[in-house]
């Protein structure tokens, strides 16, 4: 009778196999330990996480300049800031990259105007790129310049604007461009948006500088530039504004 012969490796293989069917590995081995998350308390209802910058309480507009580099001239009263329509856009005196950004904001409750000159004002991101607040609230304009747009560049994924008068709430994720040395864009920013709770831009890329007539494109500027709000001419509304720098 013949024998069968069966060759080593074949029998390490073998046992291996067993070895390893009898003893899986251990949990431990894609356990990652390092680094441990920092600690941010959450904010209760509406107030902010332990760890944001305050950029308005509705107490005063410290830290807040208008085109001039004056401190900002809004309307301060009952915790909110009113754009003063004429008086120019106002901004941040800090700069800002990377960041989560809330804000609230609320567009007149008596109608006035249609299209884009119905409560619009703008929030610009690194002082360039805009993502529009408008009365879009049965507000028929091009939809690529309604409420929660980038504007002129996203049209936003569906409109979920409040009415006029009440409140609203942006809540951006932003990352800002990074630029070559030769100031050509290396990575352009790209931008989430939450609108009223709602999903509205998924990190879509900016294409460049906000622009209303042309098209966008980048030009070279600091890893940190202002925040922005808009004076559109519209008395828009602007509450609990505040920032987590990423
Ligand atoms: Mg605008």
């Amino acid at each position: 009778m013949k024998q069968l012969s069966v060759p080593l490796f074949v029998i390490v293989f073998f046992l291996n196999t067993l070895a390893m069917k009898a003893q899986p590995p251990a949990h431990e081995v894609t356990e990652v330990w390092e680094p441990v998350p920092e600690v941010v308390t959450p904010g209760v209802g509406t107030a902010p996480p332990s760890d944001a910058k305050v950029l308005f309480d509705g107490t005063s507009m410290d830290g807040w300049l208008d085109r001039n580099g004056d401190p900002a001239g809004c309307t301060l009263e009952d915790c909110v800031m009113t754009v003063v329509p004429g008086t120019g856009d106002i901004h941040t005196s800090r700069g800002f990259g990377d960041i989560q950004l809330h804000l609230e904001w609320r567009t007149p409750g008596v109608v006035v105007g249609e299209c884009q000159g119905r409560g619009n004002s703008g929030v610009f991101l690194m002082n360039r790129y805009e993502v529009q607040i408008l009365d879009s609230y049965e507000n028929p304009t091009y939809p690529n310049g309604q409420a929660a747009s980038v504007y002129k560049q996203h049209i936003p994924l569906v409109n979920a604007s409040r009415g006029p008068g009440e409140w609203q709430t942006y809540d951006i994720i932003f990352t800002a461009p990074r630029f070559n040395e030769d100031g050509r864009v290396a990575i352009p920013a790209r931008v989430t948006v939450i609108h009223n709770g709602v999903l509205v831009q998924n990190n879509v890329e900016i294409w460049g500088e906000t622009e209303f007539i042309g098209l966008p494109s980048y030009k070279e500027h600091s890893m940190r530039e202002p925040i922005r709000l808009q004076d559109h001419n519209d008395l828009v509304s602007f509450r609990n504004i505040w920032v987590r720098e990423l």
